[in-house]
């Protein structure tokens, strides 16, 4: 076993979606700066992946490195029952100010998946208050979708690409209406809607809120679907007392080349989730917005409150490192620079197209994909991308990146060729 790969940790340590008896090999890192990961052994790696789509503006950031120790110095956390902070406040206001207009309410969160878990809650609170009955509090959702690994999360998963397999009956059973089918920039057809709207029109009195990413369905397919579906969906929630959840917590902070992606359609949710990019990958930390009406039909309810607290609701360490990070985004012409990823992402992916086992080739704003025909290697793979100096992490069919968006043009030139060059190799 090389220095890169250590024993105690494939004998003793889950990695994520890993088998104990047959693991994937993991790369030891020794330090990350910029867009470069630095391996224990000194080779470097572009990276791909922005640590799971959250290193917006890259590892080791002085600015963020600094507003995280300022704080710590202060305090690195206390309890947000009964006591409050600057941060947190700080952070709350720049929320509502790039927020969707109708948003008033802010929970601070541990993780997108309770991010889920919250504004799941929320919606069934608050339609319970709503309609006065515990009847109307079930889900439904759009296949290839994908909203974190807690226990309502998978629910609303996709069934076949999601954790639904393993789990069976242990899960809530939601409904699920077709994946769009219309693509981002494809032409609308009114059918595109039918399967969502048979399902709440048949069955609206037991449903609290629709769920769904706007726009780009990440972990669930890399899907980019046509802003008028969300039109259509708002509609619909609104004509039969459903309440609207848009999970932005992949989609947030520009990576779509929209600050969020609701703003392509142009649709407000009524409860909104984000995660990853908010703390800029420093730290874990989610947010669930809302409406005020929301909010107040919660408090007014049987309950009387909104029945979430964790420990680490949030931390001011966290709260420090998000101002930070936004600061650092609203200092920056983030529409311009996420338009300059997404034509040299066009430009540098074009040539798969060409490729005998590549199905589709497809980029919006930072994210850049490419659906091979048949499922890929991920060990094999990630082994030929460490050799030529990148990392990218395929799921099933899908090679993807989503750089930070401080990655310079010559390390997404070399990202993306070293990419392409290994996909004639898969089969
Ligand atoms: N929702 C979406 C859309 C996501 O992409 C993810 C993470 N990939 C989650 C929820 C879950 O977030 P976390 O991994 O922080 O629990």
């Amino acid at each position: 076993m090389s220095e890169l790969h250590d024993a105690f940790d494939r004998e003793h340590l889950w990695h994520p979606y890993t088998s104990t008896i047959d693991p994937l090999p993991t790369y030891m890192v020794d330090s990350a700066e910029g867009c470069l990961i630095r391996l224990i052994d000194g080779t470097t790696l572009i990276d791909g992946m922005s640590s799971w789509w959250c290193v917006i503006h890259g590892y080791n950031h002085p600015r963020i490195n600094k507003a995280a120790t300022d704080q710590l110095n202060k305090m690195s956390h206390v309890m947000f029952g009964g006591l409050t902070h600057q941060p947190a406040i700080t952070l709350g206001k720049m929320l509502l100010e790039m927020a969707p207009p109708s948003m008033h309410n802010i929970f601070y969160a541990d993780s997108g998946s309770v991010a889920t878990e919250v504004a799941m809650k929320m919606a069934v609170q608050a339609s319970v208050a709503r309609s006065g009955s515990h009847k109307k509090t079930n889900f439904v959702t759009i296949r290839s979708g994908y909203h974190g690994d807690t226990w309502n999360a998978m629910s609303v998963c996709d069934p076949v690409t999601g954790m639904h397999g393993a789990f069976g009956s242990a899960l809530p059973i939601r409904y699920f209406a077709e994946a769009p089918s219309v693509a981002f920039d494809g032409e609308w057809r009114e059918d595109a809607i039918s399967s969502l709207e048979n399902i709440i029109r048949e069955h609206h009195d037991e449903l609290a809120a629709l769920i769904l990413e706007p726009i780009v369905q990440g972990a669930g397919g890399m899907r980019f679907y046509h802003p008028q579906y969300l039109r259509e969906a708002r509609k619909l929630c609104d004509r039969y007392g459903l309440y609207l959840i848009f999970d932005e917590i992949a989609t947030g902070f520009w990576r779509t080349g929209r600050r969020f992606a609701w703003e392509h359609a142009g649709v407000e949710p009524d409860i909104m989730l984000i995660g990853k990019g908010l703390t800029a990958g420093y730290m874990t930390m989610s947010a669930v917005l809302t409406t005020r009406e929301v909010a107040d039909t919660i408090s007014r309810g049987e309950a009387g409150v909104m029945m979430h607290g964790p420990t680490f609701m949030g931390n001011p360490l966290a709260c420090a490192v998000a101002i930070e990070s936004l600061r650092l985004l609203d200092e920056q012409d983030m529409a311009s620079r996420v338009a300059h990823i997404e034509s040299m992402l066009n430009r540098l992916l074009a040539p798969a197209r060409e490729f005998d086992n590549v199905a589709e080739v497809r980029v919006l704003g930072s994210i850049g994909v490419v659906e091979m025909k048949n499922p890929v290697n991920l060990g094999e793979f990630q082994r030929q991308c460490v050799e030529r100096g990148i990392w990218v992490r395929p799921f099933g069919k899908n090679v993807y990146v989503m750089p930070p968006y401080v990655i310079t043009d010559e390390q997404l030139t070399r990202l993306c060729t070293e990419m392409l060059s290994i996909l004639p190799t898969l089969q």
